[in-house]
Order: structure tokens, then sequence, then C-alpha cells
């Protein structure tokens, strides 16, 4: 009987940018790690807001931070947003995401072209006819000045018209047209596959382009990238469009993010979810990294294994208990980076009863179980898949917050 194939995400196979700031490289593509990206919703012109923003979201684990540079006031802000985050040592890459007056605004604020790590230019909203072609080599020129690494961005909703106009045309005229949605698809990986040689043409690296054809269907993005990535090398961002908010947007993006990847398919990625009324900015990080931590290529934080609860246990303490202990270790996760390495490994197992609570508090490096209902009021502590000591009495949470403590600083501290 041949072993069961245990299960991994495909190699990638695409190209490798260098996004560079400061003292900070992160490369994009070829065998880096699949980077998460982010984008503020701040006004650019509030450059201490934006600053504060752009810190908040490199703090919850996002390796890029984009900003949107949409007039003068936005561009003359960016080397003010750049030089705030360099004060607080915050040296994560901006990027600038551009449209209609991109080439502009790179032309007359140098300074914000040079503060900017990487361009996002969508070439469906770079200017018509004529100019549609002078103003995007405005804009390569601008990157291949300043060395920066370019986002060819395509987005169905703002798609090249003319392009897709002559797409249909060259449809109609078929034995057999393919339907709108083939042609649409066509449509966006012609514009950023096109763009991009336009580019390498101008003299940009093409090792420092990265393309992207962002749709909101969850079929339509997976027929999209995997089209895209047979057709070329260049490193790929991935990202939902409009996801939308909550629940819904947590899933679709996971949905198809998670089967792209798997594939192989993706260098970046971004969860492009609505903010939900007091939700943090951050939660599109969070989302991010947990859907690169639960396919295994990455790890950022800490893992809580949590039961789901049943009849056994009807008192909340083990949910408070999951909840207080996740939420610890990842704001503890910004200073525990540098002070303990390696304690994004680390495993917790908080469990609601005997009956799965031993077995698995075993298998995490620190495990709680916690009594059901009608157990003894007692609390075994498994340590490195030994029973170490038993908690009882009203304080078990406490107590087993300052046990977690102890073994990070006595396993990863110096
Ligand atoms: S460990 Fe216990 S409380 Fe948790 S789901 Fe399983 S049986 Fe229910």
């Amino acid at each position: 009987m041949a072993p069961i194939n245990v299960a991994a995400p495909a190699p990638r196979r695409s190209r490798q940018a260098r996004v560079v700031w400061g003292s900070r490289v992160v490369t994009v593509g070829g065998d880096a790690p699949v980077r998460v990206q982010s984008m503020t919703n701040t006004d650019t012109v509030d450059a201490i807001g934006t600053a504060i923003q752009v810190k908040e979201l490199a703090q919850a684990g996002s390796e890029f931070v984009r900003i949107t540079v949409n007039t003068p006031e936005a561009a003359a802000a960016v080397p003010y947003i750049r030089e705030q985050l360099d004060r607080m040592g915050e040296n994560v890459p901006l990027v600038g995401d551009f449209h209609y007056n991109g080439h502009r605004l790179l032309t007359d604020f140098p300074e914000c072209a040079q503060a900017l790590s990487k361009y996002r230019i969508n070439p469906g909203n770079v200017g018509k006819g004529d100019k549609r072609d002078r103003q995007f080599g405005q804009m390569i020129e601008a990157a291949v000045r300043w060395n920066k690494a370019v986002r060819i961005g395509v987005n169905w909703g703002s798609l090249d018209q003319d392009l897709l106009a002559s797409l249909m045309d060259d449809n109609s005229r078929r034995p057999q047209p393919w339907d709108a949605r083939q042609v649409m698809y066509e449509a966006l990986i012609t514009s950023a596959v096109e763009s991009a040689r336009r580019a390498e043409a101008m003299g940009l690296d093409g090792n420092q382009i990265i393309l992207s054809c962002k749709v909101s269907g969850v079929q339509d993005l997976i027929s999209v990238y995997r089209e895209l990535a047979r057709r070329c090398d260049y490193a790929l961002h991935l990202g939902l469009t409009e996801a939308g908010m909550g629940t819904k947007g947590t899933v679709a993006s996971a949905a198809a993010l998670s089967i792209l990847l798997q594939e192989g398919i993706g260098d970046t990625i971004r969860v492009s979810l609505t903010p939900q009324p007091g939700e943090a900015r951050t939660q599109e990080v969070v989302v991010a990294s947990e859907i690169l931590q639960s396919l295994g290529l990455r790890i950022f934080v800490p893992s809580v294994t949590a039961c789901p609860g049943c009849g056994r246990t009807t008192s909340t303490t083990f949910q408070d208990l999951a909840k207080q202990i996740d939420d610890f270790l990842r704001a503890q996760m910004p200073v525990w980076r540098v002070r303990y390495p390696g304690v994004e490994k680390l495993k917790v197992a908080v469990m609601g009863c005997i009956v799965n609570g031993p077995g698995e508090s075993k298998h995490a490096d620190i495990g709680i179980s916690l009594p059901g209902t009608g157990e003894a009021p007692a609390a075994p502590v498994f340590i490195d898949g030994e029973k170490a000591l038993t908690l009882r009495g009203d304080n078990i949470a406490v107590e087993f917050h300052q046990i977690v403590e102890n073994y990070i600083e006595k396993r990863f501290g110096a």
C-alpha cells in the first residue's frame, strides 16, 4: 500500500522583484515568501494620520502599505509621511496608488516619486487615445529614473474600454463567439501583459514588474489568474477586489486566494475588506496573514487551538480564555518578534472538557483542558506534551496567562 501524499502548495515560478526602502528590502516572487499587503483609508493629505495608520498596518504584519496619491496635495504629503515613518523606525515600503494624473504627480513631485518604493499603475486609468501611451510612458520613466518597482494593476471595474471594445469586435467575427465573461477575462489579461511588455520596452527591468488582474467573483479570479500565470512569469499580486464586509468578505477572499496559492499562483496578497463600523483597518492584515498561515505558507503568530464547545461545556470560561490568549499573543508580536525569535511557531491549546482536551493539549507546546459541565473543577496544564500541573479555583485564566508568558521567556528568550 502506497503512503498517502502530504498536501502542500505547489512551488511558484515567478521572477523576483526587489522593493526597497532604507535598510529594508522586501523581495516579491521567486523564492521569496508570499507577502502581505494592505492599504490605508486615511486622507493622504493628513500626513500624521496616514503615517499612524501605516504603522498600525505594518505592526499587524503588512509588508507593504499602499496609500492613495490622487492630488498635488497628497503627492506633497508623501515625503512627510515617509519621514514620520522613518522617525518611528518603521521601514515598511510605501506603495503609491495612482489613477488618471499619476504621470503629472510623479513628474511634478520628484520627492514623492523618491519617497515611494513602488508605484501602482492602472492601465485602464492612465488616459484615453494617444494620451494613454504617452502618460503610461511618463510613469514608467519615473520608475526607471528612481529605480522603483511597479505594479501594473488591472481591475475589471476600470478596464481599458478601447481594448475591451476591440476584443468584442474580434469576438463577434468568431464562428462561435465566446461569452462576454470570457472576453472580459481576455481583456484583463491582455491589458496587464501588454502593458508590462510596453514597460519593459521602455527600459523598466522586467523583474521589477508585478501584475494583478482583480475581479470580485471567486470563480472569475481563479479563471483569470490560472491563465495569467500560464502566460507570463512576472510576480503576481492576488486579491479579490471589493470583497465586501465581515464574514462574507473574509470567506470569499480565503476561498479564492487559497485555491490559487495552493496551485503556486500568487506572490503577494491583499484582502480588500470593507471595515465594519468600529472595526480596525488592521483586520485585513489579520485575515491575509491567517490565510497564509493556515495554508502552511508563512508563520506570523503563535497558533491557538480551541475546541468549538458543545453541550459538555455550558460555561463560556474556555471561550473567554481562548480569546484572551489569542488577543494577548497577537498584541505582543511586534515586540516579541524581536525579543523572542521563533516565538511565532508556538502552539497553544485551550480545550473545553476532558473528551479531547488532554489529547489536543499534549499535541501543543502548552495546553489547558478546562473542566466541562459536571467535571471536577480542575484544569490540567500540559507543557511539551507532559502534564505539568493542575489549576484550580477562580484564577485559572490569570495563572494560565502567566504560565504561557513564563514558557515563552524560558524557551525563546535570550
Ligand atoms: S473538547 Fe469537550 S467541550 Fe470541546 S467540543 Fe470536544 S467534547 Fe465539546
